[in-house]
């Protein structure tokens, strides 16, 4: 049985993330989604609990995909896991120049025990990022176009609980 990782902030999981995790799910036998907790990066619109909640509602039904909760390096959350992949996607060249390095570090630091997947969302998801979808939120836009309604819906109410 091959069970892969997947890996990410996911603030919030879009239609981008959605496609490569149907593909992912389509090519092995069990998808983990890691949605990690991050401090290097920016503050995060949701917290790690909202982003979990939103991404196991999207997935509830589904006997293959499995949702955690993860800190630290991907590569010991694969291990920790039994993963043998970790699935990335790509986007553009900026994301395969750091991808490139990215992997070569996990496969070391792994001792070879992880590989990296690289997949590339269908054309109509490969330009959305979660910060575009913010981006465009922030401005009244639809976004239905780049994000499950429930993910608009927590959207909604996200902006509702800042105003107040
Ligand atoms: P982001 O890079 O948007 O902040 P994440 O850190 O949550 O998102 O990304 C997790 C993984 O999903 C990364 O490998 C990222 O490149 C990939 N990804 C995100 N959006 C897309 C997309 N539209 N098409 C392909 N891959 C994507």
């Amino acid at each position: 049985m091959t069970k892969v990782l997947y890996p990410g902030s996911f603030d919030p999981i879009t239609k981008g993330h959605m496609n490569i995790i149907e593909q992912a799910s389509n090519l092995f036998d069990e998808v983990v989604i890691a949605v990690m907790q991050n401090h290097s990066k920016k503050s995060s619109l949701f917290t790690l609990e909202e982003r979990l909640e939103m991404i196991r509602k999207l997935y509830q039904n589904m006997n293959n995909i499995k949702v955690i909760s993860a800190r630290g390096a991907a590569v010991d959350v694969a291990l920790l896991n039994e993963c043998k992949a970790i699935i990335r996607g790509l986007r553009s060249l900026s994301d395969y120049d750091y991808e490139v390095q990215l992997q070569q570090i996990n496969k070391e630091i792994s001792s070879n025990e992880v590989n990296t997947v690289c997949l590339f969302a269908d054309k109509d998801y490969q330009f959305i990022s979660s910060s575009m979808v913010k981006e465009v939120f922030t401005l009244d836009k639809n976004i239905l176009g780049y994000v499950d309604p429930i993910v608009q819906q927590k959207m909604l109410i996200k902006k509702i609980s800042l105003i107040q």
